[in-house]
């Protein structure tokens, strides 16, 4: 890209930015997922206010913060399948995991978080209906866990993601999101001493004014902010 082209590309990066911040209502926090977006991209939204940023990715995101390090109050969210092997590396880099997508994960996370003494903030991630390929606990996965997630000291389990399968209709990921905002009220009239949902992560470029609908105050947007990916 030449120096005008990537001029452009910030202009029209922080028009569509202006033109969503004037749509969201208040309650709704702008997560702009910047996987296989440059740095340059990542400071065009930073420089008109957006400080939460998602990465899905974690070498590639290590390398990106890096390169930002002078932007020091953005706060990372990583949102990719997290591997065991990677937790410590994560917990050292991103203060939001949005993909806490099984027990084994989050008993990981909270052992290594308590060595590094660090308070990660994590959100469940849950599949409504089954979607094999996708990582996440089901329903009652979810219900099953949730009396050793409440004995957690470490990872706080402050909310709820989800990714509805591909091919949802419209009518159908409505329905989703909303499962998910009943269960997380659900969870949140329990027993549970540690165990509170106000965090619900929901909602992407094609999906997201059905997710603030229903009740979303967190949503992770990468197209429609930043335009096409890079190929891997
Ligand atoms: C890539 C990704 C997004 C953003 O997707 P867009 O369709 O580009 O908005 C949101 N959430 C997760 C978990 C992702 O992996």
């Amino acid at each position: 890209m030449t120096v005008s082209q990537s001029a452009d590309r910030a202009d029209a990066i922080q028009a569509r930015i202006r033109q969503l911040q004037a749509s969201l209502p208040e309650t709704v926090r702008l997560i702009a997922v910047s996987k296989r977006q440059p740095a340059s991209a990542v400071r065009a939204a930073y420089a008109v206010g957006l400080r939460d940023f998602g990465e899905s990715q974690l070498q590639e995101a290590i390398a990106k913060q890096a390169e930002l390090a002078d932007l020091s109050d953005i706060t990372w969210h990583f949102i990719g399948h997290l591997q065991s092997n990677k937790v410590r590396k994560a917990i050292k880099h991103f203060p939001w995991i949005h993909s806490v997508d099984s027990l084994k994960l989050a008993r990981r996370i909270d052992q290594i978080a308590a060595e590094l003494g660090a308070q990660p903030q994590g959100c469940l991630q849950v599949k409504i209906v089954p979607d094999p390929p996708k990582y996440g606990f089901s329903v009652s996965e979810l219900q099953a866990a949730l009396p050793e997630l409440d004995q957690l000291t470490h990872l706080r389990c402050v909310g709820l993601m989800t990714i509805p399968p591909l091919d949802t209709s419209p009518e159908g990921t409505r329905q989703i999101f909303e499962q998910v905002r009943a269960l997380a009220e659900e969870i949140n009239h329990g027993p549970w001493q540690r165990l509170r949902i106000s965090t619900l992560s929901m909602g992407m470029s094609g999906d997201y004014p059905l997710a603030i609908a229903a009740g979303a105050t967190m949503i992770r947007l990468g197209t429609t902010l930043f335009g096409d990916r890079q190929s891997r």
